[in-house]
């Protein structure tokens, strides 16, 4: 077991900067997970820890022990990617053992890691098969069973689940997460994954172009993002961004007009007059009811329901099971045909039709607020 600390690490490709100063320390026996969008640099970090890219600059510690210039096979490092290759001319059992061999552990000890590993990933009835007798989740077991049986100081991880079918992906992400309590291997894990990203992480690492956006548990990441990027990059419907101007007080959304809470009231004063993107989750906007109702129902304190209504038109109604995803446009400038889309997470008993007009109310206890240039979060 050991600790790993970037320093400074960049990485270039001619003029390709694929990770620019990337500093963390993932301490002794954490899961970190790195997470981004497509071409963010996550695996040119794992190959570097893994020692299969060199650094442009930058130092790399494993256990407190500068590695830069250590070969990739001294540093104790151990690896499954999303193209696992397993040997095919040999068995289970020795693709297993293959690892051990390679470094003359004594015979007896082999077959006793290889069979601990083997009962651990469920695949002990397997081991005397060939890679290509066994089915896809079979074999990503095995190239999981041959890095864990060598109880590297570090495992580097890189979408291992992505060739599993759903079932199979959840079963084996909660097999992951038992097995690294039972093991405590210190592990940095890349996945597109937004559930195995919230699931398995002690820390979640946002990528952006090569660089850090933040580093957090991901409930903190979740509840209070850096930016935009990170506010939208995480959550699944992702979160909504409605371009709006305060002034005086009030939020206007094209024609709409909000009225600021008392609380973001303060933090926005010395910007009035100013563009300003607002964020909300989509399981934080509630159907408030149709524009025929509406009257009515403004009647009612929306202060101290805390909510802010709006006005939309359903596009798109996904019935996803326990809830239903709608998809409505806002209009966001007066007078022309603007509009932006908005997400809306509703049980699914609320029956809706596209081309419906709906009012709807956001939680202003769960909005947020962004620069619209730099992106920075500005409320909470
Ligand atoms: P994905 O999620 O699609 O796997 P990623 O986040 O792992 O992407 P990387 O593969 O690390 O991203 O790539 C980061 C950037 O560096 C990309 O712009 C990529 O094109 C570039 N890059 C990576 N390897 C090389 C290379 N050998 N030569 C030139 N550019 C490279």
């Amino acid at each position: 077991m050991a600790n790993l600390r970037l320093e400074n690490i960049t990485r270039r490709f001619n003029n390709v900067t694929a990770i620019e100063d990337i500093t963390f320390k993932v301490p002794d026996g954490e899961f970190w997970v790195l997470v981004g969008p497509s071409g963010c640099g996550k695996s040119t970090i794992m190959r570097t820890i893994a020692g299969l890219e060199t650094a442009t600059s930058g130092n790399l510690y494993i256990q407190d022990i500068l590695v830069n210039n250590v070969p990739a096979r001294q540093r104790d490092v151990a690896m499954v990617f999303q193209n696992y290759a397993l040997y095919p001319h040999m068995t289970v059992a020795e693709n297993l053992a293959f690892g051990l061999k390679m470094r003359n552990f004594e015979a007896t000890k082999i077959r006793e890691r290889v069979e601990n590993v083997a009962r651990s990933l469920s695949i002990d009835h397997l081991l005397n098969r060939k890679p290509k007798q066994l089915s896809g989740g079979q074999q990503q077991r095995v190239a999981l069973g041959r890095a864990i049986a060598r109880e590297p100081k570090v495992f580097l991880l890189d979408e291992p689940l992505s060739n599993l079918d759903a079932q199979l992906r959840d079963d084996t992400r909660a097999e992951l997460k038992q097995l690294h309590q039972r093991l405590g291997i210190t592990t940095v894990y890349v996945t597109h994954d937004q559930v195995e990203a919230m699931t398995l992480a002690d820390k979640i690492v946002v990528l952006n172009q090569g660089k850090i956006q933040q580093i957090g548990e991901p409930q903190n990441i979740y509840a209070k993002p850096a930016n935009r990027m990170v506010a939208t990059f995480l959550g699944n419907p992702s979160m909504n961004i409605l371009p709006a101007t305060y002034t005086n007080s009030t939020f206007q959304i094209g024609s709409q007009s909000l009225a600021c809470p008392p609380s973001i009231r303060e933090r926005l004063q010395p910007r009035d007059g100013q563009g300003f993107d607002l964020g909300i989750r989509p399981e934080y906007i509630e159907i408030f009811g149709s524009f025929s109702k509406q009257e009515d129902d403004l009647n009612s304190d929306l202060w101290a329901l805390e909510k802010l209504p709006l006005e939309v038109e359903v596009k798109v109604v996904e019935p996803l099971g326990r809830e239903t995803l709608i998809r409505a446009a806002l209009p966001i400038l007066g007078g022309d045909n603007s509009v932006t889309s908005i997400q809306i997470q509703v049980p699914a008993n609320v029956r809706l039709h596209p081309g419906d007009r709906i009012s709807v109310e956001l939680d202003f206890n769960h909005l947020f607020v962004f620069d619209p240039t730099t992106g920075e979060a500005l409320y909470p």
